[in-house]
């Protein structure tokens, strides 16, 4: 398994646009583009920042899970994407290496991406995702 690069950050916000002000008006960087992810109840916009992006995350949904991360931790850093060439065999390196995963099987991720997230039990608190591009 190779880690590349931080992909994206993951923040959780609460409006979507109101918080994309801060990073465009007073950072001066662009929001490229929006998508919601049915599945996983959000909508997402993405903010290049060098060879990374920023991701805010806005629940479509009360029982979603940015909904509840909000509700227990507030507004805040959600999950870190680390980049992996072959999501499949980062998948069963980390499960071979004792790595409790929260996704078992890769699942669609926004832009198009192959995602699995790792449980923060087995990353000291940090949900951790892996992204294929
Ligand atoms: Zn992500």
């Amino acid at each position: 398994m190779k880690v590349g690069k931080v992909d994206h950050i993951g923040i959780a916000v609460k409006d979507l646009e109101a918080s994309l002000k801060f990073y465009e008006d007073i950072l001066g960087l662009e929001c490229i583009a929006t998508e919601v992810v049915e599945e996983q109840k959000v909508k997402v916009a993405f903010i290049p920042v060098g060879d990374t992006e920023v991701e805010l995350l806005e629940s479509t949904d009360e029982a979603g899970p940015i909904a509840k991360f909000i509700e227990k931790k507030g507004e805040g850093i959600q999950h870190i994407a680390f980049k992996v060439d072959n999501i499949e065999e980062a998948i069963e390196t980390m499960k071979a290496k004792g790595v409790r995963m929260i996704d078992e099987t890769p699942r669609y991720g926004a832009g198009g991406a192959r995602i699995a997230f790792c449980h923060p039990k087995s990353t000291n608190g940090v949900l951790i995702e892996l992204s294929e591009r």
